[in-house]
């Protein structure tokens, strides 16, 4: 699993030859980074909101009911409007039990209406599943679902460092697809937010990755080109193919999965703190 650092981090930014003759690697002119589960903890945190409000239902197992509560909303959101839009700008179930979809572009109007009634749905159906109907418990289980989830979202070891050694160094971007609303109550709690030359997200913009336009966006917004741009992030399919089909190279943080496949301009580590120090 992954690829030998030097190569792959010189065609990110290209060698020069230094003053003693040695080579060097060249930083990238722009870094644009992922943020759910490359800076922050994101679907282990939903999970533990899920079993906290889980827990609220007495007599059941929490596991189970979470369980059912992922089963239930997921084929609830999906069925709802626009759910393609919401497939494609990578806005999943979980994240429609507490968005409001504020400061959402008028496509996604109709899931803004819908999210109170799907909420309500969602949860009052588990619990129906469960052999429980009781809409007032479902609104308890709903109202504490979104008060865990809009606690800080705790950071990834190394990400604040490795933003701070970012910062002035490269023109630095952050790329991440979901509600406008969430992200940027999940960004604000990092304090995080100012160093980015650029914020871009799907459910702002109304392009998701790994749609290269998404990744175009940004890099004219940070004023850099492809060519010179790394995007690094979590998930393969999103963050990695979206950037290499948009002319950027990559790193996957893999968290000790496979490698998908093998791709020229990707380099792959375990943990967003290892690229703290190092040039891209
Ligand atoms: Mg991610």
């Amino acid at each position: 699993m992954g690829s030998e650092p030097g190569s792959d981090w010189a065609l990110a930014g290209g060698f020069t030859r230094g003053p003693l003759g040695m080579f060097a690697v060249v930083i990238s002119k722009a870094v644009i980074l992922d943020l759910d589960d490359t800076l922050i903890v994101e679907e282990e945190v939903a999970h533990s909101s899920l079993r906290r409000a889980a827990e609220l239902v007495t007599g059941r197992d929490p596991g189970q009911v979470v369980e059912v509560v992922l089963t239930t909303a997921r084929r609830i959101w999906r069925a709802g409007p626009d759910y393609a839009l919401c497939h494609q700008l990578g806005i999943a179930s979980w994240e429609g039990l507490w968005a409001t979809f504020e400061a959402s572009p008028s496509i996604l109007d109709e899931v803004r209406e819908w999210a109170p009634v799907y909420r309500q749905e969602a949860w009052r159906a588990a619990l129906q599943e469960l052999g429980i109907d009781d809409p007032a418990l479902a609104a308890t289980l709903s109202d504490s679902y979104v008060e865990s989830q809009r606690a800080p979202h705790p950071l990834i070891d190394g990400a604040a460092e490795l933003v701070h050694f970012l910062e002035g160094r490269c023109q630095l971007g952050l790329l991440t697809n979901g509600p406008a609303d969430i992200q940027h109550h999940k960004l604000a709690g990092t304090g995080l937010a100012d160093c980015f030359g650029a914020v871009v997200i799907s459910g702002e913009v109304g392009l998701g990755k790994p749609d290269p336009d998404v990744f175009a966006l940004t890099l004219s917004r940070l004023d850099a080109k492809a060519a010179s741009a790394v995007m690094v992030g979590d998930s393969w399919a999103r963050d990695i193919i979206g950037a290499l089909d948009a002319g950027l190279s990559a790193v996957w943080i893999s968290a000790g999965r496979p490698q998908p496949e093998k791709r020229p301009n990707v380099t792959v580590v375990n943990a967003v703190g290892e690229l703290v120090g190092r040039n891209f």
